[in-house]
């Protein structure tokens, strides 16, 4: 198949409460790149409902032209009508590559849109880059035990969802324009039927945006030990994060949970309290610029990964730790 023609990157950008989610940002560094490479534009699509502002923000961000739908009938997300809309804006702008935010909803559009354009999907993509002119995308494999470079050789457009953290959100400040686009709700292949939206309430924490985490796994031996992760979270301004069997023990509740199956974060600082280094936490906390793990084995995985390593007994670390910091 003759891929020259196909130049552009689609960006899909999800927004909640009425602004951009931060992969949707993020994904428009790469976007930018391979964009470049192959002489094609980001457009960023945006559908919701009074998402103007978020729009603007995405003209601002690095999108050389934002499409804009806004209706009532898109104010929250439903995958069938969703897909249908960026169904209809890919094959009018006739991309090289669509990128979706590996959020929830992310994780569902992509697959059924790559489903429904008969192309190649590739998910939770960490980085992206051009060799020999072919764009290859690196995904993770058995909870990121093994990276592998996908390469979709005959697929276009190539679909791909990237990772929330694994990018840098673009210094560009190219000042892209906005075009709206009315595509009313289609009512062809609907199969599925919001009844009601419950907003559920429930503790939110947010470790994917945060700066500094604290973070505390079975080493910290009881849930009054694990005090000890939230003071020093506190103090430092950050959120408290944990291993799964920290959550399992009932120390902490699982929005806590960062890892594989919980939050993949990105913070200036990651501190490890107690925590071993297992694949399954580790892959989710690769994007952290300065990781200091506390733990009394010399040999714990979690030192291979670590900018300093602290060998001792975090019970008594932490104390010192947070009675130091006190001082300042
Ligand atoms: P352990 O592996 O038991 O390690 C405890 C560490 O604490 C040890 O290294 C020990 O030397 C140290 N220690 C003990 N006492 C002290 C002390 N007083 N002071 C200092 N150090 C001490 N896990 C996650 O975290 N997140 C996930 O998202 C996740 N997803 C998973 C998905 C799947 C499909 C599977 C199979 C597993 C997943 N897990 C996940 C679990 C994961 O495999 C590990 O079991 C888990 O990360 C280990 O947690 P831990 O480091 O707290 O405990």
């Amino acid at each position: 198949m003759d891929m020259t023609e196909y130049k552009d990157i689609v960006v899909y950008i999800e927004t909640a409460d009425k602004s951009p989610v931060k992969v949707g940002l993020e994904m428009l560094s790469p976007a930018r790149k391979i964009a470049e490479k192959k002489g094609g534009k980001v457009r960023a699509v945006l559908i919701g409902d009074g998402i103007r502002t978020a729009a603007q923000k995405a003209a601002e961000s690095g999108a050389d032209e934002v499409i804009l739908i806004e209706s009532p009938e898109y104010e929250i997300f439903h995958l069938d009508r969703f897909a249908n809309v960026m169904e209809s804006v890919i094959k009018e702008v006739k991309p090289y590559a669509v990128f979706v935010g590996g959020t929830q909803d992310g994780k569902d559009l992509a697959p059924k849109l790559a489903a429904r354009l008969k192309t190649g999907c590739a998910s939770d993509v960490m980085d992206v880059k051009t060799e020999d002119g072919k764009t290859v995308y690196t995904c993770p494999l058995y909870g990121g035990t093994v990276l592998q470079d996908v390469v979709m050789e005959t697929s276009v457009p190539q679909i791909a969802v990237l990772r929330s953290g694994a990018f840098k959100k673009s210094e560009e400040t190219v000042k892209g324009t906005i075009t709206e686009k009315n595509i009313p709700a289609a009512d062809e292949n609907i199969r599925l039927k919001i009844k009601d939206v419950v907003k559920e309430i429930s503790e939110t924490v947010n470790l994917e945006d945060a700066q500094v985490i604290v973070s505390g796994g079975r080493g910290m031996g009881s849930r009054e030990n694990f005090e000890l992760v939230k003071q020093l979270a506190d103090l430092l301004g950050g959120v408290v994060g944990a291993t799964r069997p920290a959550i399992e023990d009932g120390w902490i509740s699982r929005v806590h949970q960062v890892g594989q199956s919980g939050k993949i974060v990105a913070p200036k600082l990651y501190i490890a309290c107690g925590i071993s280094g297992a694949t399954q936490h580790v892959s989710g906390i690769m994007n952290s610029d300065y990781i200091v793990a506390i733990n009394k084995d010399e040999d714990a995985p979690i030192f291979e990964v670590a900018n300093i390593g602290i060998v001792g007994n975090a019970i008594n670390v932490l104390p010192v730790m947070i009675e130091e910091i006190k001082k300042k």
